[in-house]
């Protein structure tokens, strides 16, 4: 039975938390939040885009501002939500927790980027 299943199926989860510590829990909600997301094969570039779309979703993330540097007085990044809607717009803000350190607006495309499967729509 499917029910009884499901039941024992957790229980090692349990187990396994018990024995590994909270790594392997988080590790489990990774692949569990991963499962629910996303289908087909994890290949190639696109494996990179969902890595990052998990981490953005799932992970708590604060917005960075770039800083003047000496060889980099005014920084700039592309909002990664206005490009993708066809928009070109620098801003100041990043997400320097997401893999590729994407430039956001704070308002409203930090929010759209970090609870948007699809931002752009
Ligand atoms: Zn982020
Ligand atoms: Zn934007």
């Amino acid at each position: 039975m499917s029910h009884k299943r499901k039941m024992y199926t957790l229980k090692e989860v349990v187990d396994q938390t018990k024995q590994d510590g909270k790594a392997t829990f988080l590790t489990f909600q990774h692949d569990v939040a991963s499962s629910l997301l996303f289908t087909g094969d994890d290949v190639g570039p696109l494996k990179a885009d969902k890595n990052e779309a998990l981490m953005r979703l799932t992970e708590r993330h604060y917005p960075d501002v770039l800083v003047p540097t000496a060889t980099w007085s005014k920084p700039q990044a592309r909002c990664r939500v206005c490009s993708k809607k066809g928009v070109r717009r620098d801003v100041k803000t990043i997400c320097s927790s997401c893999p590729s350190k994407p430039g956001l607006c704070s308002v409203p495309c930090f929010k759209l980027w970090h609870t948007q499967l699809h931002y752009w729509e």
